[in-house]
This record gives structure tokens, C-alpha cells and sequence, in this order.
């Protein structure tokens, strides 16, 4: 699919992340007004619930978009997103009839407050990277062992929090926990000292599944809107005295970031790609009835506090060994519905190379090769005032479909956490 040229000059140009055939959709505010819904076309935002209320853009006689989130529209169905998108395009168009009146509700993005784009109801992790898993099993097992025997048959997940999930932009403070290291004769409470990003891509659920019947793989990737960038970071040293027997707990609940806009299943359909040979065939319900993944340039920035930025790891959405859809229908297997605003993590996406680790846990092989950074300085985990950035577009011909930033900066620790 080519690029669709816009009235909106700077979404023709290649490198934009927001061309047309984007139009990721977020929640915007600007000056005193309340937030509400938008769409990024070139570097502006469109504004949404204005087209809907001055007649421009109605999906039916129940409003969707007089809310501060896209749930109403995720909760009205496919047919709806499809609508959605082609009476944005006849708008927005180059030569459209509409342009006179839809320019007064751009506004430039460097003007606007970005806020969670949906309102996260249920929150769940996966751990379906297959270089991700060896290599934390590598260190932790050795690498005969590194995939526990379930990892080639299950996409592995724990249930998170949707409490904990939070905007781009959003300071993370280094949480306090139960620590005890491996000389350690008691746990002690303190600081995490070895506070970590997992860099991981978000699929969001649109339409719910109902309570007590499994979906397919088919099914699923049918009720998934779209696709966020998604940072789960995690507290190594807490998760490692905590993590046995029921997997991970406080060690994941201090913050979970997301990129502001939500990039529609359909602006990325040119992009589908298979996952990986199987290595033993998968129970026949979590096949892939045709290419699921997408193909998704991802990098992740580290800028220390009065530093430049060192981008520590490049990878790509393709190396997953399950897909989103898979997960999703795997997830409903034992009867659990699934609700409008689910937000499913990826796991952490490693490549096989060094570079291509999504984790300092990885990329500094548990602490013992630091890292190196532009300035010199080296890494093993995140320090006071680091801000790490994640990003992803994908390539199209003549045109780029962007996430967008997904931005967090760790704070110190409080001194005391149970002050009042
Ligand atoms: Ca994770």
C-alpha cells in the first residue's frame, strides 16, 4: 500500500511517524479544557470528540467519543473501527472537500498533554520472547536447562495490574521491597538496586469475549483494536527472592508505561509476519491460522541525567515466539472472559544478537558485563534520573507508521516510605 497523501503537509513526508495511513488514536488536553479523544495525523493532533459533536464523525446515535478514552469505540466493534478510519481518511484526504472545516481542530502536538489513550481494566504479562527466556533461564539455570519444559507449549503469563499502568511521561520511582541477595543470611527491606526496563509491545482488547467459552487464535486476533509500546519495568533483585513458586509480584508493580497512542491492527496489516518455526508442534488450538506478528523496528534509548542518549538495544517485534492472538486465545482457554480495555504485554522482545536484548538484566548478562555509554559512564541497571525511551515504527513504501515515545525517568527512592 502506498502512502496516502493528506492536506496535512507534514504527514506526507516519509520519515513522519503519523502519515494517514496511521492515524493512531489518543487522549489529548490542551490550555483548561478536559481531556479527550484525538487522532496524530503529520505533527498535529486532530481533534475527535469535536468532529463527533459538530456532526463530522457519527458511528451511530449513542455519542463514543464525549469521554476521555477510546473504550466506547473499542467496546462498539470491527465494523465500527473500520468506519472510524475511512471517514478520517475522506476527511483528512489531500483535495478533500472537508479540509476548510476540519483545520481549525489540529492543534500541534508540542502544544498538547498526552494521557492514557484507554481506560486499562485488566492487566496481564506474557513471557513469550523465546532469546528473552533463554537467556534469564541461561543465568539462572545454565543453558541446558534455560527453557523450563512448559515454555515450547504455553505462552507463559501472570495476571498484572491495571492500577499500576501509566502514560508515557510519567516519572517511576525506585520502589523499596524485600530483598535478599545470594550471601544474604536474612531479606532486608530496601531500595531496589537493580531496577530494570522490559521493552515489550501492548496489544489492546476491543471487543469482550464472553464469560465460560474459550476464543480461537482466529477469534482473538479479531477482538484486538491495537497495539501500544509498552516498558514493564521490573525490580530484578525483589523479583528474584519472590518469584518462586507463583512467578513475579512486587517486583512488577511499580509501574508499567505505555505509549501514548494506540496504532490500529489496520494501520499495521501491511506489516503481518509469521512467527518462528515451531520447535515441537503447538496444540492445535493455539495455531496460527496466518501470519499474526508484525514486522516492528524497536530500539530503546538510555539518556542519563545531564547525558546524551545511547541507543542500548535495537530488535524487532518478529522475534516473539507467540503472538498476541495466540496469547489472547490461550488466555480464555480455562473460561476467564476477556473485557473491553484488557491490556495484554508481549513479554520482553530479545533478538538473538547482544544488541538486540530488550532487558539490562540481558544486555549486562545480570550485572556482570556493564555496559558501556556515549559519555563513558556504564550501566548494569537504571540510576537516579536515567530516562529511558522506547520506539517502533514500521517501514511502508514511501511512509512510516510510528508508536509514537513511550518515556520514563526513574526518581530516587523515598528516604522513607512509611513516613507520614
Ligand atoms: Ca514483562
Amino acid at each position: 500500500m502506498p502512502l496516502l497523501r493528506s492536506w496535512v503537509d507534514s504527514a506526507n513526508s516519509a520519515s513522519c511517524p503519523f502519515p494517514l495511513n496511521n492515524l493512531p488514536c489518543g487522549v489529548f488536553s490542551k490550555d483548561d479544557r478536559a481531556p479527550h479523544c484525538g487522532v496524530a495525523i503529520g505533527y498535529k493532533v486532530l481533534d475527535v470528540t469535536a468532529l463527533e459533536a459538530f456532526g463530522l464523525l457519527r458511528l451511530g446515535e449513542i455519542p463514543l467519543f464525549d469521554k476521555p478514552s477510546y473504550n466506547a469505540l473499542m467496546a462498539s466493534g470491527p465494523e465500527n473501527w473500520r468506519k472510524f478510519r475511512e471517514i478520517l481518511v475522506d476527511l483528512l484526504l489531500e483535495g478533500s472537500k472537508w479540509a476548510l472545516a476540519v483545520r481549525p481542530l489540529l492543534h500541534d502536538l508540542a502544544d498538547v498533554r498526552l494521557h492514557l489513550p484507554f481506560q486499562v481494566v485488566e492487566y496481564t504479562d506474557f513471557y513469550a520472547g523465546r532469546h528473552h527466556a533463554f537467556n534469564v533461564g541461561t543465568m539462572f539455570r545454565g543453558p541446558e536447562n534455560a527453557l523450563p519444559p512448559n515454555w515450547l507449549h504455553i505462552p507463559i503469563g501472570y495476571n498484572g495490574r491495571a492500577s499500576s499502568v501509566v502514560v508515557s511521561g510519567t516519572e517511576v520511582r525506585r520502589p523499596w521491597g524485600q530483598i535478599k541477595g545470594p550471601n544474604d543470611s536474612e531479606p532486608k527491606f530496601a531500595p531496589s538496586e537493580r531496577f530494570d526496563i522490559e521493552l515489550e509491545l501492548g496489544a489492546i482488547v476491543g471487543l469482550p469475549s464472553e464469560y465460560g467459552r474459550p476464543v480461537s487464535v482466529e477469534q482473538a486476533d479479531a477482538m484486538i483494536f491495537g497495539y501500544v509500546l509498552l516498558n514493564d519495568w521490573s525490580a530484578r533483585d525483589i523479583q528474584a527472592w519472590e518469584y518462586q513458586p507463583l512467578g513475579p509480584f512486587q517486583a512488577k508493580a511499580t509501574a508499567t508505561t505505555i505509549s501514548p497512542w494506540i496504532v490500529m491492527k489496520a494501520a499495521l496489516e501491511p506489516f503481518r509476519v509469521s512467527t518462528p518455526e515451531r520447535e515441537v508442534p503447538l496444540l492445535s488450538y493455539l495455531n496460527e491460522p496466518r501470519p499474526l506478528l508484525y514486522n516492528i523496528d524497536l530500539e530503546v534509548g538510555l539518556r542519563p541525567k545531564d547525558g546524551g542518549e545511547s541507543v542500548i538495544s535495537r530488535t524487532n517485534y518478529r522475534e516473539m515466539y507467540y503472538s498476541a492472538p495466540q496469547q489472547l486465545a490461550h488466555h480464555t482457554t480455562c473460561g476467564c472472559s476477556m473485557r473491553t480495555g484488557d491490556l495484554l504485554g508481549s513479554g520482553t522482545i530479545s533478538g538473538p544478537t547482544k544488541e538486540s536484548r530488550g532487558s539490562l538484566l540481558e544486555l549486562s548478562w545480570g550485572g556482570r558485563e556493564p555496559i558501556e555509554l556515549q559519555d563513558g559512564t556504564i550501566r548494569t541497571f537504571i540510576e537516579d534520573y536515567d530516562t529511558l525511551v522506547l520506539r517502533g515504527s514500521s517501514q511502508g513504501d514511501g511512509f512510516t507508521i510510528g508508536f509514537g515515545e513511550c518515556i520514563g525517568t526513574v526518581t530516587p527512592a523515598l528516604n522513607d516510605p512509611y513516613a507520614s
